[in-house]
């Protein structure tokens, strides 16, 4: 699962694996890849090793990758080179698989039937007993990636036409998965039965997008119709948009880290803003263990809200105290320790006169290895803070991730079996609070109004028995059986 240690250890986060975007437009003269272009750019926080682009014309699927970010790689040179009125594409970063051009998403088949191209994101619990299978039926491989599984199997099954084929394949997986697929001339979106990763839905000009977070269909023009649903198939052609459900045991378990860290504060998934829950997560963080202080600030960029909540809700001024670098590369970061902490430095650093003699609050996302919060609690004593008090708005890593996320090895994971006081001291905090589980889930439930475009009434959306989340990473305990953990 964790195959490139020079990359993954270049930040103490959890890493995000992938975005995918998809569009279809009614009107065979637009240009598809250039909008998928645009949506990449804002799915870039999902992934940033490698990219890709397929559009399909006169149905043929051409196909565009590099490694890096989408704006190095589509030179408008490239991006004329895929021309379509329907395109997919698709950001990475590797936690399945290695971090190679090979990997790189949408990976295209091209059989005798016809050509799709699939960009997926999300992990698959049974990719190696699936490829084997399909391995023994003569199937080769390209890519060590669990997404050229479905790619091939969908490929496989495609006689009996492009419905039952997707079924097929769907039902045969398990893990989590966000996918936009094209075909020669459609363009299908689904979202795994438990709706783990996120996918929406926009209109734009007659046309219809298929974005991992509502803020690409915002980025392209386009507006927001509603989130895929778990188990949900959406296949969009110039005659029709069809949808159905594959599974009848779908249960909501999204992944609660989206809201925590890894969306853009900008999007809205499942119903619930991200930015919103953010503040409501410092809001709670405020109430469960305020501490007397005379300044609250947030870790950029995710902290930020947090720290804007907990203000509010203890009324602790609120402060930018520290600064992050946008500009920090990540070649040059070697997984040793050192050379970690002396990362963390170049990335952030501490406005001195506004911490200077002061209690300081520091609100962060998430502890991963720690790394982060010792040296930012170091170089904030050192710029003169009287305290530091660390509160965190995600209750303790102590498990991996089996469904996408890039997570350190258990043993790596500072929280795990050590008591937040402890885990305090070791990182020369004052004292150290984390959410509890509850209060989490109280800040993703308890949902900010949503209005919609046209001006009407915001609704209120009040979490129902059926509106869950997945919280495996903090309680072990998984929506999708895992070998060797407990299932809920
Ligand atoms: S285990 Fe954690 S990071 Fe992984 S999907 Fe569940 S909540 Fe998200």
């Amino acid at each position: 699962m964790h195959s490139n240690t020079a990359i993954q250890d270049e930040e103490d986060k959890l890493h995000e694996e992938c975005g995918v975007f998809g569009v279809f437009c009614n009107d065979p003269e637009r240009d598809a890849a250039a909008l998928v272009y645009y949506g990449l750019l804002s799915l870039q926080h999902r992934g940033q090793e490698s990219a890709g682009i397929a559009a399909v014309k006169d149905k043929t699927i051409e196909c565009r990758k590099g490694m890096g970010l989408a704006g190095e790689i589509f030179t408008p040179e490239l991006l004329s080179q895929i021309k379509g009125s329907a395109a997919v594409g698709h950001v990475r970063y590797s936690t399945f698989g290695s971090s190679s051009i090979e990997n790189a998403q949408p990976f295209v088949s091209r059989f005798k039937l016809g050509s799709i191209a699939v960009a997926h994101n999300g992990t698959l619990t049974n990719a190696d007993v699936v490829r084997e299978l399909l391995e023994d039926s003569g199937i080769g491989f390209t890519s060590s990636s669990d997404s050229e599984v479905i790619v091939n199997l969908i490929a496989k099954n495609y006689k009996k036409g492009l419905e039952k084929a997707l079924t097929d394949t769907i039902k045969f997986i398990k893990g989590s998965y966000a996918l936009a697929v094209l075909t020669d001339d459609a363009l299908v979106g689904a979202r795994d039965p438990n709706g783990i990763r996120p996918l929406c839905l926009g209109k734009l000009n007659g046309g219809w997008i298929l974005a991992s977070e509502s803020c690409a269909i915002d980025a392209v023009g386009g507006e927001f119709v509603r989130d895929i649903e778990p188990g949900e198939v959406i296949i969009i052609n110039r005659e029709q948009v069809l949808s159905f459900s594959f599974s009848e045991k779908t249960r909501r378990a999204v992944c609660a880290f989206e809201y925590v860290y890894f969306a853009r504060p900008d999007s809205v998934i499942d119903q619930v803003d991200v930015y919103g829950a953010r503040i409501r997560a410092g809001e709670i963080l405020g109430r469960e263990s305020a501490v007397k202080a005379d300044l609250v600030i947030g870790v950029p960029d995710s902290g930020i809200p947090a720290a804007i909540g907990y203000g509010r809700a203890t009324g602790t001024p609120f402060g930018l105290g520290i600064v992050k670098s946008k500009y920090v590369g990540r070649t040059f970061i070697s997984p040793d320790q050192n050379k970690r902490e002396r990362a963390v430095s170049v990335k952030h650093n501490v406005i001195k006169s506004e911490v200077r003699g002061k209690r300081v609050v520091l609100i962060d996302d998430s502890i991963v290895r720690g790394t982060t919060s010792r040296r930012l609690v170091s170089i904030l004593k050192g710029a003169g803070a009287k305290e530091v008090h660390i509160r965190i708005c995600s209750p303790p890593v102590c498990s991996p991730c089996y469904f996408g996320i890039d997570t350190p090895h258990r043993k790596d994971l500072i929280s795990n079996g050590t008591s937040a006081s402890d885990l305090g001291k070791t990182l020369g905090a004052d004292s150290l609070a984390f959410i509890s589980v509850e209060g989490l889930l109280e800040s993703l439930s308890v949902l900010d109004a949503i209005g919609d475009k046209n001006g009407d009434a915001p609704v209120s959306i009040k979490a129902g028995p059926e509106r869950s989340y997945c919280l495996g990473c903090f309680t072990g305990e998984y929506p999708i059986p895992v070998s060797g953990e407990t299932g809920e």
